[in-house]
Parts: structure tokens; C-alpha cells; sequence
């Protein structure tokens, strides 16, 4: 274990410890805006919020100043830092926060973590007929369903339990040789779901240049695909955690004859759900359980800024349809990550990619930077892929439109040599 990483070991007791000094939450993202009212009903009062986006200093999230880290400091010399940030990235900013000074002792989560190795992808992930540990079905071994929700869980839960102290123990695992497995701080309690995602949706009424060739193309809406469905009614009868976040992902959610009904479902039991959709067909629905207060966000491959480029990547010519429903999402508070998977020869021109950042500004969607995987997940890109991605990560600047590079599809490599250019990427 890296030395400067020791602050990681396990620790309990994390909170009542630090509630004699000013506690200062780190982090004004949406991890804070959706979890500040159950930190406070837990008794953690902050004295204010730090964050380095300078475009949220001396602003307020809730009723807390927004300061930069070294003005809080300052105001609160006996503070300590609580980390208000989803999991994928306390690592980082931890190992941020030391490098800049900041006393090991100082630095706090909200709940018990470890150093370990693990990856930020683990969920219950449930296929057709089958779940596994990640969602990505050329990586993670599948285990054969048995029908039955309850079972499958407490079976997950007793494999990752093995996982879990097979890696403590240094033995092999399923795990081993995955890009994604890297040290870093992870809750403690094992077992937990928080994320479930469902993809068991291999149909779409798109055709895309790039797409995994199990998808199977159906230009029509009338297929009965009802496991999306059937999966969610189990999991909301058997699954009762406020924390739970739902990700439906794989084929087109929306041509499902019950989408309507698992999204509704959904939206009862989950904190947050996200989909992954094309957004050819317009869910009512997705808008009125946004208008209800459920965290939704929309997942869409865009990777065009032209009408000619976007009909060419996809297969159908339906770009103002998309941009018409994704307008009506956005109008309608839902939050939409827009990517661009950057294709040689099709979308790396300057026209495509001025017209994707006025159409992320006009959403204002947060853009994920990608490349095509079928060229291998985690390879990396060419000279050429690099320097279109520059490009389009520097036009997002200029437009203060939030980006970042996508950790699923992108190298290690690349990705140090683009945060190089352009700077920090985290938002
Ligand atoms: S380390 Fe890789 S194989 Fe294992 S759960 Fe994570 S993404 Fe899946």
C-alpha cells in the first residue's frame, strides 16, 4: 500500500469523532444536493461547503456558503473535511486533498471505507438469464439465474462475499487482469446493492456504426420485451433501500411494451435512476416522475453535431425528432449526459463538434468524451482520435459546458496525456 495512502485504513467511529470540530463538507455536486438532507437528519450539521469549482464559490447549497477549500480553512482553522462525493471518487480526491497539505485526520467520509482493491463498476447486474458483478458482459463471469429475485441476491451476495475476501487475501479471483480493478477507498460493508442495473434489453430501432453486434436491430415499437419490467417488479418488491440507484441500460428501454409501468415502479423505490436511451421515442413518463421529484438522468450517445453525420452514425435519419424530445426532457428538469464517441473519418470535424457543444449548452448536459471500445475497451486511441477529443474538451470550456472523460472506454494513458492539455477533468 502507498504510504501517503495509509489515512485509508479502516476506520469506524468516523463520525461521532469529528462532531466536536466545525465540519466542513467537500464537494458541492450532485452527490451533496442529493444527499444533504439525510446527512443533516444523521446529525451532521456543516459549517459551510467547500468545492473547487470556482463557478459555485460564494454561492449557497442549501442554506451553506460555498466557499474555495483554503477560505473555509481559514474561517474554521479546527475544521474537518467530510467528503460529500459519490464513491468513484473519493479515492482521487483524497489523494488530492494530501497532496495539497491537507493532515490525513482531517479528511472524513460519510460512511466506513477501506483501502482495497475493487473497481467502481461492481452492482448487482441482471442479464436475461443471468446476473454478474458488473454490467459488462465480456468481463465479469455471469451466474445462471434461477427466476427468482430473492434468491439470486442472497446468491450474489454470497459470491461477492467470497470475492470480497478472496481479494483481502491476495488469492485470484474472477476479477484479475480487469482494466477496471485499482486500489482505492471503498465502503466497508460488503454486501450492500446501491446500484442495480438491468440489461436485459438486446433490442433497438437504431443501428449504430459502432454497436455491439448482439444488439439486434428491429425498426419497429411493437416487440414484447417485458424482462425489463419483470425485473423491476421484483426488485421493487424484494428491495427496499433509499440509497438504491437504478441504472437500465443495453438495446432501447423504450421500445419495451411496459416501460412505462417499470419506470413508474421505479420510481417509488429508487433515489436515482438513469437510462440509457437514444431518445428517438419520447417518454412521458421519464418527465412526470422528474416532475415528481425522482433523480433522473438520460444517458444518450449523440456523437453528432450535424443532421448528415448523426444519420450516418446511426442508421436512421431522426435528428430533429431527438433533439426535440431531448429539449423537452431538459425544459422538464432531467438531467442528460451527452456523449460523443469519437469516430475517425465521420464525427472528428469541426463542424460536428461546434454543433454538439451548442446542442450540450442549449440542454445543458454534461458531455462524456469517449472513443469507439469495439477497437478494445481500454486501448488506446490514435494521434488523430486525441486530437479531435482536445479539440471538443476545449470548445466545452470555452462554453462552460461540464465534461469529462468517460473512465469506462478510455486508457489510463489517454487519459493522462488529455488531463495534460486541458487540465483537471473532474467537475
Ligand atoms: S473488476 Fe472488472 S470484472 Fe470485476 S466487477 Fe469490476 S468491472 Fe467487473
Amino acid at each position: 500500500m502507498d504510504s501517503m495512502l495509509s489515512v485509508n485504513e479502516t476506520e469506524t467511529g468516523f463520525l461521532s469523532d469529528c462532531k466536536k470540530n466545525s465540519i466542513i463538507f467537500y464537494g458541492a455536486g450532485n452527490y451533496a444536493v442529493e444527499n444533504l438532507e439525510r446527512l443533516e437528519l444523521d446529525g451532521l450539521t456543516p459549517v459551510c461547503f467547500a468545492d473547487s469549482d470556482v463557478n459555485k464559490h460564494n454561492t449557497k447549497l442549501g442554506r451553506y456558503d460555498i466557499f474555495p477549500l483554503d477560505i473555509a480553512m481559514q474561517k474554521f482553522p479546527d475544521y474537518v473535511l467530510i467528503l460529500t462525493l459519490y464513491r468513484s471518487s473519493l479515492f482521487t480526491v483524497t489523494q488530492y486533498l494530501l497532496k495539497r497539505g491537507i493532515p490525513k485526520e482531517r479528511i472524513r467520509y460519510v460512511e466506513p471505507v477501506e483501502y482495497r482493491l475493487e473497481c467502481d463498476h461492481l452492482c448487482f447486474a441482471m442479464f436475461d438469464n443471468e446476473f454478474a458483478f458488473c454490467c459488462f458482459s465480456d468481463l465479469s463471469k455471469h451466474h445462471s439465474s434461477k427466476g427468482d429475485f430473492s434468491t439470486d441476491i442472497l446468491e450474489w451476495k454470497r459470491l461477492y462475499n467470497e470475492l470480497l475476501t478472496d481479494k483481502r487475501n491476495g488469492k485470484p479471483t474472477v476479477c484479475d487482469g480487469c482494466p477496471f480493478l485499482k486500489w482505492g477507498i471503498y465502503p466497508i460493508e460488503p454486501w450492500k446493492i446501491i446500484r442495480f442495473v438491468s440489461s436485459s434489453n438486446s433490442i433497438c430501432n437504431f443501428s449504430c456504426i459502432y454497436c455491439f453486434k448482439e444488439y439486434i436491430n428491429t425498426n419497429t415499437g411493437d416487440v414484447l420485451i417485458d424482462n425489463l419490467f419483470i425485473q423491476c417488479k421484483q426488485l421493487t418488491d424484494y428491495y427496499n433501500d433509499p440509497e438504491l440507484t437504478v441504472i437500465i441500460a443495453r438495446g432501447e428501454p423504450t421500445i419495451s411494451f411496459k416501460f412505462d409501468e417499470a419506470i413508474n415502479l421505479l420510481s417509488q423505490k429508487s433515489k436515482k435512476i438513469s437510462i440509457a436511451t437514444n431518445a428517438f421515442i419520447y417518454s412521458e413518463t421519464i418527465s412526470e416522475v422528474a416532475k415528481a421529484g425522482v433523480n433522473v438522468e438520460l444517458c444518450v450517445s449523440n456523437d453528432a453535431g450535424t443532421p448528415e453525420t448523426f444519420t450516418k452514425i446511426k442508421g436512421l435519419d431522426c435528428y430533429e425528432t431527438v433533439i426535440k424530445n431531448l429539449m423537452l426532457y431538459a425544459e422538464n428538469g432531467i438531467h442528460i449526459c451527452l456523449k460523443y464517441i469519437i469516430l475517425s473519418g465521420i464525427n472528428d470535424n469541426e463542424e460536428d463538434i461546434s454543433g454538439f457543444t451548442r446542442l450540450a449548452k442549449m440542454l445543458r448536459a454534461t458531455v462524456v468524451l469517449s472513443k469507439n471500445i469495439v477497437s478494445g475497451r481500454k486501448s488506446d486511441m490514435t494521434d488523430s482520435e486525441r486530437f479531435w477529443l482536445k479539440k471538443l474538451a476545449v470548445k466545452c470550456k470555452e462554453h462552460k459546458v461540464n465534461y469529462y472523460i468517460s473512465k469506462t472506454c478510455v486508457s489510463d494513458n489517454d487519459r493522462n496525456h488529455l488531463e495534460k492539455y486541458i487540465g483537471e477533468f473532474y467537475i
